[in-house]
């Protein structure tokens, strides 16, 4: 099976002045197209900042991500904000959602940096509108929304382009349990139906059960890795 992610001996420090932060401290991890992978462990463990070096947002102070194949910091700034729009579509625990767009050209915004076809990016952001059950609120704008309702927007936004990988970040964060469940009811249809891979920073019973791994932090480094599939 392909390999989507490649993390190797990734370390994070952080120094501010004379403190020397070490976040991340040797994090190995590979992951395959199709898999759903959860990360939890303790606040301020560096799950984000693993996300975010995953997501080529940040960069490591040693270590390696490869992304499909291609190591991503052997790019320049420009090359690598292509690859990432291309190849990574991002959850956050704040929707981000554009207030003065309806729910479908949010989700094909992101889509016009590669196509011109407006038909067919409508017929792409409805199909994914409908996947995740809001083919009937296509023309309400973020506030007409519910929470919930905003971040199923979200996700369909997060996988227009069709990337490679989805990483999402507390994606339930602001979400009521009922909310969160169906989200993640969601997400699991859109990784079954499209075989699309996830990355996800959660604490959900569901997907801790339901997901194809839980890696756990600890100290900057994996503690435990338990596989559900
Ligand atoms: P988590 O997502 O697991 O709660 P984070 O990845 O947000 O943890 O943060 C991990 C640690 O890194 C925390 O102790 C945080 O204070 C520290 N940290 C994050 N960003 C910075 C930064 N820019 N400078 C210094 N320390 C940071």
């Amino acid at each position: 099976m392909n390999s989507i992610l490649s993390a190797i001996n990734v370390h994070k420090t952080y120094q501010n002045g004379p403190e020397i932060t070490e976040v991340l401290r040797g994090i190995d991890l590979d992951v395959k197209q199709g898999e759903v992978v959860i990360i939890i462990g303790p606040s301020g463990v560096g799950k984000s900042t693993l996300l975010h070096l995953i997501g080529s947002l940040d960069k490591p102070t040693t270590g390696e991500i490869h992304i499909n194949g291609q190591n991503v910091f052997e790019l320049n700034d420009k090359q690598l904000a292509g690859f990432r729009n291309k190849n990574i579509g991002f959850v956050f625990q704040f929707h981000h959602l554009l207030p003065e767009f309806t729910a479908l050209e949010n989700v094909m915004l992101p889509g016009m940096m590669y196509s011109n076809d407006l038909n067919q990016l409508n017929v792409d952001a409805s199909a994914l509108l409908a996947e995740v059950g809001l083919d009937n609120r296509l023309n309400h704008k973020p506030n007409q929304l519910s929470g919930g309702e905003r971040q199923r927007v979200a996700v369909a936004r997060a996988l227009i382009n069709n990337p490679k990988l989805v990483l999402a970040d507390e994606p339930t964060g602001n979400l009521d349990k009922n909310n969160s469940k169906a989200l993640y009811r969601q997400i699991l249809n859109l990784n079954e139906k499209l075989n699309q891979t996830f990355i996800i920073v959660t604490h959900n019973e569901i997907m801790a059960e339901r997901a194809s791994r839980v890696i756990e932090l600890e100290d900057g480094q994996v503690k435990a890795i338990k596989n559900n599939r």
